[in-house]
């Protein structure tokens, strides 16, 4: 499996122990990140774990524990490995933050373990696997798993491809009392709509799902449902107002410290709010879309911010996520309604040009000095024809010079589609040599 090296690093900032492996068989058992899980006892009996991509947060009372997402499924035997290692008190509940393919899926192993622990989650948790049912086949594409080497690439081929929760609640708050310990499960929206965090006010400790996670938030993948960027917000501030002392966010480092933690939320909170107000006003003054991302300005504090990388996501992302929450999908140029084909636009543009090769060497040229528009052009000479060697070599070159300066691993991943596009061209050219009926593929 191609994994470029700023990949690499990008999902190594954003996930701490990642595996390359495990991450292109999420649901896979047998795929262990590789690495020894990571534990810290952030707070008298509260640890964090971090057993490969993700973390998992583990309260013990006097009665039992508390354990706080359960990782991927592969993650699952070393979870409880070190679970025990920590403690034998009895598991009395896991707590899903949210339904994604990172956070619910281990607890199988606690399960067949022999452990019983009640599975909590928010009820549109329920929703949320649901909707893996439906497209089971297009979030396995999406989220580029390799899958079925003992079991679907993606859950939802059978309803017992899914740990369900035993209990949900509605609404913004559910109590727990556990060894005479009050717990509180909040509800929130970001990446997800069943997001859920976790506040121990004796300990001062919030594990946060994903609604923390010590970059800029994910909160407009470009190939994802929709994420909710105020109501992250909200969440954020809601957080702040508790002074904790120490955050176990979803992704990479434990947050420390009430005045960092402050900072962290606060910035989070104003970023996603400047984001969201000036989609809303842009859209209120009637503004195209495109007009509207290419306006956003963000101030220099938040891009700086320490906690705040675009290591996986943009701000741009989540401004177009913005603007499809609250709009339909049409982008607005009358052109763009009923549309010819990219495929005819390009053709039009190449004959008008002089040919494919004329956008190639503009396209070369144009690469020099300015990338993102160097795209346009290598796409059309790409699109225009694909059997062209010449426009293949400029396309592939030109959206790899591009992703190779990126920071943000979504746009990487995304911007390398051209170099599969590409690698199917090739392939499709010489299957057609090979074809003694010479018939187009
Ligand atoms: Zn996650």
């Amino acid at each position: 499996m191609m994994f470029p090296q700023n990949q690499l690093s990008s999902a190594t900032a954003a996930f701490g122990q990642f595996s390359v492996a495990q991450a292109g068989n999420m649901f896979s058992r047998k795929h262990p990140s590789g690495f020894e899980p990571i534990v810290v006892e952030v707070a008298p009996r509260t640890w964090f774990i971090q057993p490969g991509m993700v973390n998992v947060a583990l309260f013990e009372t006097d009665e039992g524990l508390i354990l706080v997402d359960c990782g991927c499924a592969g993650d699952g035997p070393d979870l409880v490995k070190a679970v025990r290692s920590l403690s034998d008190k009895p598991l009395t509940a896991i707590v899903y933050t949210h339904g994604h393919s990172d956070h619910a899926f281990g607890a199988w192993a606690f399960l067949e373990a022999g452990e019983t622990p009640e599975i909590i989650a928010h009820e549109n948790l329920v929703e949320h696997f649901r909707r893996y049912m439906l497209t089971n086949g297009l979030n396995a594409a999406v989220n580029g798993q390799a899958g079925r080497h003992d079991g679907p690439a993606w859950a939802g081929e059978s309803e017992t491809d899914f740990d369900w929760p035993t209990r949900t609640f509605s609404g913004d708050l559910l109590e727990l009392t556990v060894g005479g310990e009050r717990f509180e499960l909040r509800h929130g929206k970001g990446e997800t709509d069943d997001a859920v965090w976790v506040w121990a006010p004796e300990r001062g400790v919030i594990a946060a799902g994903d609604l923390v996670t010590g970059y800029f938030p994910n909160a407009g993948n470009p190939k994802k449902v929709q994420r909710w960027a105020a109501e992250w917000a909200d969440a954020a501030e809601a957080m702040a107002a508790l002074s904790p002392t120490v955050i176990i966010p979803g992704h990479g480092n434990p947050a420390t410290g009430v005045e960092a933690i402050q900072d962290e939320l606060t910035t989070m909170a104003a970023y996603l709010r400047h984001i969201q107000d000036h989609v809303v006003a842009g859209l209120n003054d009637g503004l195209l879309p495109d007009h509207i991302i290419e306006s956003l300005e963000v101030p220099q504090e938040y891009v700086d911010h320490p906690r705040l990388p675009q290591v996986y996501d943009r701000p741009e992302f989540v401004a177009r996520n913005v603007v499809r929450r609250y709009s339909g999908w049409w982008d607005g140029y009358p052109s763009h309604l009923l549309p010819a084909s990219q495929e005819e636009q390009a053709a039009e543009v190449a004959a008008l040009a002089g040919g494919v090769s004329a956008l190639v060497k503009r396209a070369t040229e144009l690469a020099e000095t300015d990338l993102r528009l160097a795209s346009h052009v290598a796409e059309w000479a790409f699109l225009a024809d694909r059997t062209d060697p010449a426009a293949q070599d400029c396309y592939a070159d030109v959206l790899e010079k591009r992703a190779a300066a990126e920071t943000s691993l979504m746009t990487q991943v995304n911007l390398r589609v051209a170099l599969r596009w590409v690698a199917e061209a090739r392939k499709a050219g010489v299957n057609k040599d090979d074809d003694s009926n010479g018939a187009a593929q």
